[in-house]
């Protein structure tokens, strides 16, 4: 009888479970975005960033690492690009980013180019359909820099290669949340247009300063896309950065958008675009 009630329990839980919208954040600007139909995208994959519980201990960050299906990259620095190539090479992943960005990452790093010359190369203002249709990609504007580093340049060569420009994205997913990840860039007011075009159910806002946004100004980013819940990252990495999402979370406060700060590791479910729990 019991395991009747289990049986049945489970015939319950399982549809629901595989309707859920997951998302890790694996440290710093890296995020891993699990649909309901199982795809996997991975957002600027440095997942060899000290705060990666899965890179800690001497731990190989890329052994955690069972599946992905696209990833995508805002930019070209190397806190973004991080292991694309590994993480490319045993998964077998499409790349999503500018034309440039891949021709480089082909050219000097040895990104596998039939992964890197599909139709998912994009540029900013455009959309995709991946996933068999069931996400659409939208590459939006990003006010920052992008280069790509040559490891290989010798001495007359400069060290970092052309990387296109800096982009953000929104993701979409059918029976799930739309998602914008920002990137590195600073504020800027067009972030208004991201808002208004579309309804972003969650945002994922770089904190750090310094390079890019400073809390305040992040916390203006979440209210000109109207997000519903933000979440900071790209922050605490390193020496320098904005330690802490505290200002952030205080500004925020003072709007009608609810913050969430995730742990390094921790996932997010969605079921359709509402939260069902944090762990
Ligand atoms: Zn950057
Ligand atoms: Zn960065």
């Amino acid at each position: 009888m019991k395991r009747l009630i289990l049986l049945a329990l489970l015939a319950v839980m399982l549809p629901a479970a595989a309707q859920e919208t997951k998302i890790q954040w694996l440290g710093h600007a890296a995020f891993s975005i699990t649909t309901p139909k199982g795809k996997v995208l991975l957002i600027d994959p440095w997942i060899s960033n000290p705060k990666n519980p899965d890179a800690k201990d001497g731990k190989d960050p890329l052994a955690s690492l069972a599946k992905a299906d696209y990833i995508l990259l805002t930019h070209g620095h190397r806190d973004h690009v991080g292991e694309a190539v590994e993480i490319a090479k045993k998964t077998k992943a499409v790349l999503i980013c500018n034309p440039e960005l891949a021709g480089n990452l082909v050219k000097l790093i040895g990104f596998p180019k039939e992964q890197a010359e599909t139709d998912a190369i994009m540029g900013i203002g455009g959309e995709i359909e991946i996933a068999d249709g069931e996400v659409t990609v939208a590459m939006t504007s990003a006010v920052h820099s992008s280069s790509v580093f040559n490891p290989n340049a010798d001495a007359n060569e400069p060290e970092r290669a052309y990387g296109g420009n800096p982009a953000g994205f929104v993701v979409i997913i059918k029976n799930g949340p739309t998602i914008y990840h920002t990137g590195d860039t600073a504020y800027f007011k067009d972030m208004e247009t991201i808002g208004e075009t579309y309804a972003i159910d969650l945002a994922l806002l770089n904190i750090g300063g310094h390079y890019g946004m400073e809390p305040k100004m992040a916390a203006r980013a979440a209210q000109s896309v109207r997000a519903k819940l933000a979440v900071p990252h790209h922050f605490a990495t390193a020496p320098g950065m904005t330690q802490t999402s505290d200002v952030f979370a205080a500004e925020l406060k003072k709007t009608n958008i609810a913050f969430h700060e995730m742990k390094p590791g921790e996932i997010l479910a969605f079921r359709g675009k509402q939260v069902v729990k944090a762990k």
